[in-house]
């Protein structure tokens, strides 16, 4: 982001937080909400649910964290080293303890005490999907998936937009490959379509993710030449660099390889997701429409009950 950008992002971020929207923890991108926000986040979540049911998905909600094992089968490791959570506890006996405490009294480092336990705070809702249906075999229709979650993501940012955790609805796809990209498909023009009938005109953009490093820059190469990605933008805090609502992923055999979900021919299934971010979404609809929901369009108010 360049600096006009961030004195744009640090702008709204602090009207919001003075209409108390939005209430500062003292750490980046890491907000209460206020029970406005929460009201409309939650009208559009159930909108948003609604509109998926036509396709009789299989309901599930995880808590925002994954077993470390499991985590450690995808290559979130390899290629967002930069965002990732690991949740640590002390395991010490008493005289630790009382050595940990004298650290943390005398300012000193004490989280060289803390040891890993076997979770990981989830970067993407459906990453705890997977595992769970590891060994099967898909039959021909495939599954689908309903998921509503917190994510995080290591990048803390004045950027209200960027938070540092975060809610999304997605849909998951499993199945053929004709399977998984229709899903694909089918989500792109269909979320067109909400944002159009709430006010937002979000347009879908080729995309791609923040791969770290030097072998990132080649990632992100395949996956737009591949177009794996494909987000929905809408101009947030800033109508230069739109900001991304909504996205989807298709990621071929990526988590059916290593957690062995297959076709009933014996081959790999592929899977696709299709994320609605909430509170991204929540503050576009701020942006567009103002802090007074009671003003906001009543086409809008009436889509989402308000
Ligand atoms: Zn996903």
């Amino acid at each position: 982001m360049t600096h006009d950008h961030l004195e744009l992002a640090e702008q709204y971020q602090k009207e919001l937080v003075a209409e108390g929207l939005l209430v500062q923890t003292g750490v980046m991108g890491v907000y209460g909400r206020s029970g406005v926000f929460e009201e409309a986040l939650e009208a559009f979540d159930q909108f948003v649910r609604k509109q998926g049911q036509a396709l009789h998905p299989e309901v599930m909600r995880f808590s925002p964290v994954i077993g470390r094992a499991n985590y450690l089968k995808t290559t979130h490791i390899e290629s967002f080293p930069n965002l990732i959570g690991s949740v640590h506890s002390f395991y010490g006996k008493e005289k630790d303890h009382l050595e940990m405490l004298r650290k943390i009294q005398d300012l000193e480092e004490w989280t060289d005490d803390l040891d890993p336990t076997d979770l990981m705070l989830t970067p993407a809702i459906c990453y705890p999907l997977y595992p769970t249906v590891r060994d099967t075999v898909l039959n021909e229709n495939g599954r689908t998936f309903d998921l509503m979650g917190f994510a995080f993501r290591h990048e803390p940012s004045v950027d209200p937009a960027r938070m540092q955790t975060f809610r999304m609805h997605e849909f998951v796809r499993m199945g053929t490959p004709e399977q998984a990209l229709g899903h694909r498909d089918f989500w792109l023009k269909k979320a067109e379509e909400i944002y159009q009938t709430l006010g937002i005109n979000a347009k879908p953009a080729l995309a791609n993710d923040p791969f770290f490093g030097r072998g990132g820059r080649a990632m992100v190469v395949s996956q737009r030449e591949q177009e794996l990605k494909y987000e929905l933008v809408v101009p947030i805090t800033s109508e230069e660099k739109p900001t991304a609502i909504a996205s989807s992923n298709y990621h071929l055999d990526h988590f059916s390889q290593p957690f062995n979900i297959r076709l009933a021919n014996g081959e790999v299934a592929h899977t696709a997701c299709f994320g609605f971010g909430l509170e991204r979404t929540t503050l576009a609809m701020f942006k567009k429409f103002g802090f007074d929901v009671k003003a906001w369009p009543s086409e809008t108010k009436s889509v989402l009950g308000l």
